[in-house]
């Protein structure tokens, strides 16, 4: 079981009254990927990058088995990037598409995603379908078996979408999937780092994530799996010299890895930052920190349930650590900032981000509250009330 009180003592932004849900937009890191961000910009301030960057090549190095062991897949399969948009991005413009080629996505579609699904499929003559949900909103199985065919190259899937606490069945679409020959692309942004997501257990091809949701990293860093036997089959036009070599003067070679979707220049002292935070992750235990995910916002999110006046959105029936909710009355922006004036940081996940969903449902933007398992229990109870105290027209003091 993790150790709430210690867990808070390691979080810088833990200290006082701060009441932080907000790990699904940027969450607090622990001391000691602070620590190892600040520590490292200072020793390049010193001896300058590149030395500073020798001096900790090992443990830059092990970064990838660190993932790899979060992501359950091998160290070769494993790349570091500056977002997890980037990521997708390198998977998603490798992946071959032609006229008539068909890509298919589900209502709960991220916006950066669906950008440049759209614009892509325009410009080489691709069509986009969208997968129903079932009530429940999970994506629906069946529905998905009536538009895969062989023209389908790629279902791009959101494992946890960013507006609310649905958990979708990765498992079950991959394997649909590829039985057509398209390949999966799991969108594990909110997901990595409060669920066990591993590569050989949910089966897709392609898995991106962030630092600075649920994994406590820092800003400006991202990660990705590709699984080894897909690499062959791509195009490979964004690589420069750290996924390639020049060898003859007409002659150039690509690494074989997934370290082939890297770009040479990084901020090292954030890749030692994310590092630290996969460190921390493995000392605390995937399968603990999800189950204090679990508890924690199952908390939240019954308490919130119980006031009149207030609505949870979350779809599905296996929830994420995002509770989505709106209070009669007041909007969205205006409980996130009368919850601010509390100390309690939330945010507001508004109908552009995840546009199908949103629109189906009829809403425009919902209060969306993402807590870690630093968080205690009493702080969820102390939201709750305050959450009452704003349908009550009551201010705080002071
Ligand atoms: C935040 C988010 C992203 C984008 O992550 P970046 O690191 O900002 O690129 C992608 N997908 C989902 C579902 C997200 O919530």
């Amino acid at each position: 079981m993790i150790d709430v009180a210690s867990a808070a003592s390691d979080t810088p932004g833990c200290q006082g009254d701060h009441i932080f849900l907000d790990s699904a937009g940027s969450s607090l890191p622990p001391r000691q990927v602070v620590d190892t961000v600040v520590d490292h910009l200072r020793r390049e301030a010193k001896v300058g990058g590149y030395r500073a960057a020798q001096e900790k090549a090992e443990e830059v190095e092990s970064g990838y088995s660190v993932f790899a062991d979060l992501l359950g897949c091998a160290p070769e399969e494993i790349a570091f990037s500056d977002s997890a948009t980037r990521s997708w991005l390198s998977v998603f413009q490798a992946i071959p598409l032609t006229e008539g080629d068909r890509i298919l996505i589900t209502e709960v579609e991220y916006a950066g995603n669906a950008i440049p699904i759209l614009r892509r499929a325009e410009s080489v003559g691709a069509s986009v379908d969208i997968v129903p949900s079932l009530p429940s909103g999970d994506v629906s199985l069946p529905a998905l078996d009536r538009l895969l065919d062989e023209r389908v190259r790629l279902v791009s899937l959101v494992h946890a979408p960013t507006n609310g606490g649905l958990l979708t069945s990765a498992r079950e679409v991959a394997r649909a999937a590829h039985e057509v020959g398209a390949y999966v692309l799991l969108d594990a942004c909110q997901s990595v780092g409060q669920v066990p997501c591993r590569a050989d257990d949910l089966e897709v091809d392609f898995m991106t994530g962030t630092g600075r949701k649920w994994v406590r990293g820092p800003r400006g860093t991202g990660f990705l799996y590709a699984k080894r036997s897909t690499l062959h089959n791509l195009i490979r036009d964004n690589v420069d010299l750290r996924g390639g070599s020049w060898i003859t003067q007409d002659r150039v070679a690509l690494r074989d890895d997934a370290r082939s979707f890297e770009l040479w220049e990084h901020s090292v002292a954030d890749r030692l930052g994310l590092v630290a935070a996969g460190r921390y992750i493995q000392e605390l235990g995937m399968r603990e920190i999800h189950s204090a995910v679990q508890n924690i916002s199952g908390r939240l999110r019954d308490g919130l349930s119980q006031i009149r006046g207030v609505q949870v959105h979350d779809l599905g029936e296996r929830h994420s650590g995002i509770v989505s909710f709106s209070v009669e009355g007041t909007p969205a922006s205006e409980v996130m900032s009368l919850l601010r004036r509390r100390n309690v940081t939330v945010t507001v996940s508004r109908a552009p981000s995840t546009l199908i969903d949103m629109s189906r449902r009829g809403l425009e933007e919902v209060v969306r509250a993402s807590p870690h398992y630093f968080v205690a229990p009493e702080q969820v109870d102390t939201t709750v009330e305050f959450v009452q105290d704003i349908l009550d027209g009551k201010t705080p003091a002071g």
